[in-house]
């Protein structure tokens, strides 16, 4: 993680795996979904170094920037780790030891670029020089970024290390390799069962690296940021980050579990008959056929994955996403583009790059949401559910099914089976399309049963077609909630229930006399002029120090939830570590605030500004009940106090 998410990385990643999570729950399997960002390697340091923060600084911020995303996006992630995390570290750390004890480790040597300057080994990217293919002097070690030449250090005219400059040396030093020769024999028999089961695409992918045979490979970087080698001689090592990223899997499902206090409910998932999704893009493939499942067989404990789903690249109007060259959608705008995630879900899955690379176009895009999402998915429902409030004063009618009415119940059925393995088989825009599919077949349904004619003309028959309409909008949400998360939710408030699994689907769950709610149109139709603003809005890059100045805008609504109040300190209590208990008067009620506070031996007596609607939380094991205001710098943290005498418990805003 060195870059805040574009729209291809969620349509190649995050987005695929969230419906699919979802459709797992749907259909009631033990599902459990987790991912999180892996922090540590050489381009993560250099890119600090760049910028001038700590790797810490930075990937703290892009964590924080990752996860808004993610979750504005809905994506439904049981637990968003870190591998910066202890729980990780010590997790990566006794899985390289059972490897080591297990024998599938070597020790090698390795010449490497050394700075005398620095004292430390130079990892390829820290060194730069001169290109020997086209001459260009400022070309890395790892690789020539003017003319793409893969490179080695000491393939480099005229090397200087990046941190001072200065010639490195080239000296020998000790390496840990994991033996993928030695596992070659066992992994071609695994990849061999999973014929069948992989897309062709990452079959052939997988087999081909193994009939060129496998090499040992080196999985230890002289780095400092990253996961130290428990093994003597090499402190000044850690893990290369291809080896510690897809521990990471592990370490934040057993995070998940310790959040949930079910230390143990990791285990199923990783050591019993659980199947493991994995989805990705193409560029780790190799690294989720080869190089993960060959540390898992190295183990030995765990299991190994079931399905790589690798999904190709999504590309944006005729071109290769590029935020140097402001060419994209770059998702931390989504929220400022005012248009609900669900709309930006429904084209991204159904561009998703599942067999072959995709592209974003505006005008498809426009076209689509306008003739699919609006016309058809959304006004069968809108249509529906203000006919029933209009005509039948919002109760779902009752009424005697004829042949037609039954035949239209029971494609819902039928479309939901097709959607069941359409699904499993992660053919999730297929899955899609028989959302689609069941929604054309009731706006069919309701064009020809004309209820607004036969309301007056033949009322029984009116009520029949609202009936089955009614039950298949509830159909639809059931079916469109891994895609849909937020209108399917909308549509169940609508109907006055909640979502249920797909086994209900077809079932006619909505019962004569349901109460419904006045509707509003689930999504809006796009114009020339939105889809001009949308561009304008999202395709803008943030700079990074610009995330690190200020935080994203806010809504004057979203303000006006914080209760801020003025509140009086009546007691203040030294809890040791640079933490204080404050007993706060905020007029009618006392409350109690717990904070680490530099000035808090001064403000009894005082009026403090406090956030007093916030979720009591826990802070140095004690129970804060308000959040106290306050000024924060390096190594101080001062309340807001204020000086006029103004009553206490009255409103700050
Ligand atoms: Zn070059
Ligand atoms: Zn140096």
């Amino acid at each position: 993680m060195n870059n805040v998410p574009h729209i291809g990385n969620i349509a190649g990643s995050h987005l695929p795996a969230d419906i699919f999570a979802r459709f797992c729950r749907l259909a009631g399997y033990e599902t459990v979904f987790i991912g999180g960002s892996d922090e540590h390697g050489t381009p993560i340091e250099v890119a600090a170094r760049k910028l001038g923060v700590s790797p810490k600084e930075l990937t703290d911020k892009y964590y924080e920037v990752h996860r808004e995303i993610y979750e504005w996006l809905d994506i439904s992630y049981d637990n968003f780790s870190r591998t910066s995390r202890e729980i990780h570290h010590r997790t990566t750390k006794e899985f390289f030891m059972k490897i080591y004890e297990n024998g599938y480790v070597t020790e090698g040597v390795l010449l490497l670029p050394y700075c005398e300057h620095d004292r430390r080994f130079l990892p390829d990217r820290y060194v730069e020089g001169t290109c020997p293919s086209c001459g260009y002097d400022s070309a890395r070690g790892d690789q020539c970024e003017r003319c793409s030449t893969l490179l080695n250090p000491d393939e480099l005219v005229e090397p200087r290390c990046v941190l001072c400059g200065n010639k490195p040396v080239f000296k020998e030093t000790r390496h840990l390799f994991l033996n993928l020769d030695k596992l070659e024999p066992k992994l071609k028999e695994w990849i061999e069962s999973r014929r069948g089961v992989w897309s062709p695409q990452v079959y052939n992918m997988a087999m081909g690296w193994i009939k060129e045979g496998l090499k040992p490979r080196c999985i230890t970087r002289d780095l400092e940021w990253g996961v130290k080698v428990p093994l003597e001689g090499y402190e000044d090592k850690v893990f290369y980050v291809w080896f510690d990223a897809p521990i990471g899997y592990i370490s934040s499902t057993k995070e998940w579990a310790e959040l949930n206090r079910k230390p143990q409910a990791w285990e199923p998932y990783w050591k019993g008959e659980a199947k493991i999704f994995h989805f990705i893009g193409k560029d780790n493939i190799p690294f989720h056929t080869i190089f993960w499942p060959g540390m898992l067989l190295a183990n030995g404990e765990y299991a190994l994955p079931y399905r790589v789903a690798g999904l190709q690249y999504l590309n944006y109007e005729g071109d290769k996403i590029s935020k140097s060259r402001g060419w994209g959608i770059f998702c931390e705008n989504l929220p400022k583009a005012q248009l609900s995630s669900d709309v930006w879900r429904f084209y991204l899955t159904l561009i998703i790059p599942e067999t072959s690379d995709t592209e974003w176009k505006w005008r498809e895009f426009q076209e689509r949401v306008n003739r699919e999402l609006v016309g058809n998915l959304g006004n069968f429902i809108y249509r529906t559910l203000s006919f029933i409030h209009r005509y039948f004063s919002g109760e779902v009618p009752r009424a005697e099914l004829g042949e037609e009415d039954r035949r239209t119940l029971e494609e819902s059925r039928r479309v939901a089976q097709e959607y069941r393995s359409l699904l499993w088989d992660v053919r999730l825009r297929d899955g899609l399309r028989k959302v689609l599919e069941l929604s054309d077949i009731g706006n069919a349904y309701f064009q020809a049963q004309e209820p607004w004619r036969k309301v007056k003309e033949e009322p029984e028959r009116a009520r029949a077609a609202l009936y089955v309409c009614a039950n298949l909008c509830y159909d639809l949400a059931i079916l469109m909630s891994p895609f849909l998360p937020k209108s399917a939710a909308e549509v169940a408030r609508l109907l006055g229930t909640n979502l249920g699994n797909l086994e209900d689907v077809g079932r006619e769950k909505i019962k004569p006399g349901t109460k419904i709610l006045k509707p509003k149109p689930l999504f809006p139709k796009l114009g020339d002029a939105d889809i001009e603003r949308l561009r304008r809005i999202t395709s803008r890059v943030t700079k990074f120090e610009e995330m690190f100045a200020s935080k994203p805008e806010i809504t004057y609504d979203h303000f006006s939830r914080f209760d801020f109040r003025v509140a009086r300190v009546e007691e203040v209590e030294e809890l040791g570590d640079g933490y204080f208990r404050l007993s706060l008067s905020l007029g009618d009620a006392k409350k109690q605030a717990v904070a680490k506070l530099t000035d808090a031996r001064e403000l009894k007596g005082r009026l403090v500004a406090v956030l007093a609607n916030v979720e009591p939380f826990e802070v140095a094991g004690e129970r804060s009940e308000v959040l106290i205001l306050r000024s924060v710098s390096k190594g101080t943290a001062m309340a807001v106090t204020l000086d006029r005498d103004v009553k206490e418990g009255s409103r700050v805003r």
